[in-house]
């Protein structure tokens, strides 16, 4: 997840791996049950949106306007979402109930999952498909569980809570940052590129329209199977957008996006 957004009061400097092992326990029973669920910054991934969304029976574009608030990440000068917190005393979390905890946690954004652990990427390994990331952790002074009689490995946290799949969907969205952040400062992306951008990452109901009521599908030759699949699957459809921005803005994608004659 993004480490630039992210509040942390203290981050170690020590790199870990998929190896590498943590103390760490998380349950109703600590003091500060509920505490890391206020005041924070939660930038939400384009799958954040989807499975946020279907839980809570809303159209992507009803809510964004409710339960998001829009950023830019000043360093790749792209636009992202932030999860928009109550306006209570304690800038609490939307979907935190006190004593109980999470009301979506089965459906809880990326960067809850992945809470006390951040990630970093050393460096932009381009198209040979090697992720050269590594984690840490985030202690912040009112987070007790790095009290509790529990061990980890990295990777059994990850399968523990789900990041898997969840990071796999959004590598297309991080790669595209990652690229934009690797360009020289004065290449920016026009206002309209943004615009795209941000309907195809968090908008997946504007851009299910966009590619089936626009005139895009007479435009660029798709094979008949690759349309009926993105048709079936919002994760598909996503994913689609991803290599077509990669395409567009970076003659970067995978798979050909060729204009009819
Ligand atoms: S602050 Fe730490 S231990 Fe306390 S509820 Fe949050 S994650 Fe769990
Ligand atoms: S989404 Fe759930 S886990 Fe994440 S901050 Fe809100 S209440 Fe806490």
């Amino acid at each position: 997840m993004n480490d630039e957004i992210k509040k942390t009061s203290e981050i170690p400097p020590e790199q870990l791996s998929l190896k590498s092992r943590f103390q760490f326990k998380c349950h109703k029973g600590v003091k500060c049950f509920t505490d890391c669920c206020r005041g924070i910054d939660i930038m939400l991934t384009p799958y954040d949106i989807l499975t946020m969304r279907k839980k809570l029976d809303l159209t992507s574009e009803e809510f964004l306007a409710v339960f998001t608030q829009p950023q830019i990440l000043e360093k790749a000068d792209m636009p992202v979402v932030t999860l928009k917190l109550l306006d209570d005393d304690r800038k609490s979390c939307p979907f935190v109930e006190d004593g109980e905890g999470c009301v979506i946690y089965e459906d809880r954004p990326t960067t809850c999952r992945y809470y006390p652990l951040g990630v970093g990427s050393l460096s932009y390994s381009g198209e040979q498909g090697k992720k050269d990331e590594f984690f840490f952790t985030v202690k912040e002074a009112h987070c007790l569980g790095f009290e509790e009689d529990h061990e980890w490995t990295v990777a059994d946290w990850r399968q523990d809570q789900g990041v898997n799949l969840r990071d796999e969907v959004n590598d297309g969205w991080l790669e595209l940052m990652v690229r934009k952040k690797s360009l020289p400062s004065n290449m920016k992306l026009s206002e309209e590129s943004k615009k795209m951008f941000f309907m195809i990452c968090y908008n997946i109901d504007k851009f299910r329209e966009f590619v089936f009521k626009s005139s895009f599908l007479t435009r660029y030759e798709i094979a008949a199977g690759k349309i009926e699949e993105i048709k079936a699957d919002d994760i598909k459809l996503l994913q689609f957008g991803f290599e077509w921005l990669k395409a567009t803005f970076f003659q970067a994608a995978k798979e050909g996006f060729t204009i009819k004659q």
